[in-house]
């Protein structure tokens, strides 16, 4: 199996471990290529994010390893960037080789309070109840509504966790996906998806840090894709260099049992469809 990440984080945001013990473990497992992809700096307060100060440091870092393992293993410089109103545009930054467009928060228009998507079921329950007065359709509507802003205004090369929305859904306590205004969302996103040409990323992360059960998206979202025509990439959102490549060879088989033959990565510094 070809065997990339696109998605990663490290002690420069909300992972651990240096950069290159990323790379050296990638090396050690059989990598053809490894991302970083640190949450790139916010205008609100946030514990998740890189700080501005870092952020030179962390393009320098990138820098010097793709020179020191060139030989080796192809090493990518991204971000994961989190959209929201009058977010920063790191896309055309010098050196930036591909962002993956998140949305984590959402901005509470009356008390511009920035209210989280993906956190803790104690964070999830207060957005609920701050921004949307209990209503979950308003909520996810709410969500899916600013993927698909992102997607119109601001395409990154990859869609982050495209349905992490659900992480906090365990046993449907909220709602379930077949009903009809949630699956509603996740098809006009799509739509939108299939014209930008963004990649939709199966996510294992939510796994490996034990938030869910199954990669993101779910495999309905995937048999969709695949209908579709969108391109789909395998990626861990590792935080650690010990989860770089968790829950692969299953995501590979999910992949593969849907009916995809590639993975859309960059590599030679192109983006290309890899067999699974
Ligand atoms: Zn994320
Ligand atoms: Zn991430």
């Amino acid at each position: 199996m070809f065997k990339s990440t696109f998605h990663s984080h490290s002690r420069f945001d909300d992972g651990r471990e240096e950069l290159e013990d990323y790379i050296k473990e990638a090396i050690n497992r059989g990598f053809q290529v490894f991302g970083f992809s640190a949450h790139a700096p916010v205008l609100f307060d946030s514990i998740w994010n890189m700080r501005q100060e870092s952020f030179d440091e962390y393009m320098a870092t990138t820098k010097a390893l793709k020179e020191k393992y060139k030989d080796v293993i192809e090493i990518y410089t991204g971000l994961e960037t989190d959209f929201y109103p009058q977010c920063i545009d790191f896309r055309a930054v010098p050196g930036i080789d591909y962002t993956i467009g998140s949305v984590h928060f959402l901005k509470h228009e009356e008390s511009g309070e920035f209210l989280s998507v993906d956190g803790s079921p104690e964070d999830f329950e207060y957005s609920l109840h701050k921004g949307f007065n209990g209503d979950i359709q308003a909520f996810g509507r709410a969500y899916y509504g600013e993927l698909r802003k992102m997607l119109c205004t601001m395409p990154p090369s990859i869609l982050g966790h495209m349905d992490v929305f659900r992480k906090n859904n365990k046993g449907n306590k909220y709602f379930h996906e077949d009903d009809a205004w949630y699956r509603a969302e996740v098809i006009k996103t799509l739509e939108i998806i299939k014209q930008s040409q963004v990649i939709i990323e199966v996510n294992t992360g939510g796994i490996s840090r034990g938030y869910v059960t199954e990669p993101y998206p779910s495999r309905w979202i995937l048999e969709a894709c695949h209908d579709m025509g969108i391109p789909v990439m395998i990626n861990s959102d590792t935080h650690h260099p010990e989860t770089i490549d968790f829950y692969y060879p299953e995501a590979c088989a999910l992949l593969k049992s849907i009916g995809f033959r590639h993975q859309r990565v960059l590599f030679g510094d192109e983006w290309r469809d890899i067999d699974l």
